[in-house]
């Protein structure tokens, strides 16, 4: 009722100063819906911990351009079981962390590195929540990719001050040093924004450095799980016996990759690692029934992985709530 009585009103001011048509453009271009969602946030406890799904936004993917090991006939049909079709849209997924006096962001979105309208939501998505950049006091990346580090940045500065970044020894090793494009091939661009984002950190010395399973903070454990990159992390995070896994992107489309874990990314550093990571993974999660948070599973990207036989997998999102208590 609000909002009608407000465009009545505007009707009657625009047409006194005889500026009709254009309230009638208004309303028009308004009833043509967009996407829009207005939570952005996804907060629930683990033990004595709160986590926060947090969103960067979307951004659309070319399946039959990125997807390697798979047709563009197959991607399309696996893509119909799951009433999709290509393009199909990537969620880009954070989480913040609660944890005593102590606010841990997983990852932090692209930042301004997508251009304007893709991605870099994470500051709004943080505001909502009441959390400044400065009450970060860490951060921990599955891996650098612009997707995931973009956001330590705003016009080239750090945009969490007091936050200490954690990443993976042969992660940074790798990204921070240019000649392994040329080693490798992977494209130089990675190598560059590494050292826009990760590496204004590096140089205040703000980074902090871990090894395959290394307790990091408390409650806290970091493994190492190469292929997508070679120093990708999964953090593993317990409290009071509750438990979740923070995969980093062993998982790129669901709706492919896990009736089909062959189905590898253009962005794979090795592909074939990837690959054998993303399949011993999933049978782990699987076997093991265990929550996980997944950057660019559909926002929040929290849920579990169940084996439908074979090398295959099924994705079944977290139960949603919203009320009070647990
Ligand atoms: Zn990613």
């Amino acid at each position: 009722m609000k909002l009608r009585s407000f465009l009545a009103s505007t009707a009657v001011v625009l047409a006194l100063v005889g500026t009709a048509p254009a309230f009638a453009e208004t309303v028009s271009s308004a009833a043509i819906a967009g996407y829009v969602q207005v939570a952005d946030h996804y907060t629930f406890p683990l033990g004595d911990m709160k986590i926060v799904a947090l969103s960067d936004g979307t951004v659309p993917q070319d399946l039959h351009q990125l997807l390697t090991g798979a047709s563009p006939e197959e991607v399309d049909g696996l893509l119909a079981r799951s009433f999709q079709s290509n393009p199909v849209e990537a969620s880009i997924n954070a989480y913040l962390i609660e944890e005593g006096d102590r606010r841990i962001l997983v990852d932090v979105g692209s930042g301004q590195l997508f251009g304007p309208g893709n991605g870099g939501k994470l500051f709004d998505s943080l505001a909502a929540i009441g959390v400044s950049p400065g009450d970060i006091t860490d951060i921990l990346l599955t891996h650098i990719h612009t997707d995931h580090t973009g956001g330590l940045v705003l016009d080239g500065k750090a945009a969490f001050p007091n936050a200490i970044v954690h990443v993976s020894a042969p992660e940074l090793s790798f990204f921070l040093d240019a000649s392994n494009s040329e080693k490798t091939g992977y494209a130089r661009q990675y190598f560059d924004e590494a050292e826009q984002t990760v590496g204004v950190y590096e140089r205040a010395g703000k980074v902090k450095t871990f090894q395959d399973n290394e307790t990091i903070l408390p409650g806290i454990l970091a493994t190492i799980h190469p292929g997508h990159t070679p120093g990708s992390a999964f953090f593993t995070v317990t409290s009071k016996g509750e438990t979740i896994v923070f995969v980093g992107d062993i998982l790129h489309v669901a709706s492919v990759q896990l009736p089909q874990p062959s189905v590898t990314i253009l962005y794979d550093v090795d592909p074939d690692a990837a690959e054998a990571t993303r399949k011993a993974a999933l049978a782990d999660l699987a076997r093991t029934r265990q929550l996980i948070a997944a950057p660019h599973l559909p926002f929040p990207g929290v849920g579990y992985v169940r084996s439908e036989g074979g090398e295959s997998y099924s994705w079944h999102p977290v139960e949603y709530r919203n009320r009070a208590g647990r």
